[in-house]
């Protein structure tokens, strides 16, 4: 714990940042029955500008940056927005759908120290179903319950 994180813990004033939700997109490859994030908002945060938001955080003592969307791993920058924050020595969360893991798995492997993937429901049909996933088949439903293996994480 640094200094700035350590006086955050007496009193009622904060002195360090403690986290940070980045809503990277709002675009989305699914089409949840619950949600309306669809399509990229025309004004999202370019690459450059979040790493001037990198900084800025780094300025403020950041500790954790947690990125959402959308979906996250529909940027196809997202690499290099979790290399924006990996040199801040600030933990690293996704939060994801699971769709497009192992298709990017490569691109932000060792990046993460969690990866939380969202399921629906107790089974592939259920979760499927809520999530509009067109083919249901108990592969997706593997591989998301799966995905949060450890080449992944930190
Ligand atoms: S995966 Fe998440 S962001 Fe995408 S439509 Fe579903 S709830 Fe919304």
């Amino acid at each position: 714990m640094n200094v700035r994180a350590l006086f955050n813990t007496l009193g009622t004033r904060s002195y360090s940042l403690p986290i940070v939700i980045l809503y990277v997109t709002s675009g989305c490859n699914l089409k949840c029955v619950m949600c309306s994030y669809r399509d990229p908002h025309p004004n999202e945060l370019s690459l450059a500008e979040i790493r001037d938001l990198a900084e800025d955080l780094r300025a403020l003592g950041l500790r954790h940056i947690v990125y959402s969307g959308g979906e996250p791993l529909v940027r196809k920058d997202f690499p290099e927005i979790v290399r924006c924050f990996s040199g801040l020595q600030v933990r690293q969360t996704i939060l994801t759908n699971g769709l497009l893991l192992e298709k990017r798995m490569r691109e932000v492997d060792g990046f993460f120290d969690e990866v939380i993937v969202s399921i629906d429901g107790p089974n592939p049909l259920i979760h499927n179903s809520i999530r509009w996933i067109p083919r249901p088949t108990p592969s997706n439903w593997w591989w998301m319950t799966a995905s949060t293996r450890a080449p992944l994480i930190k």
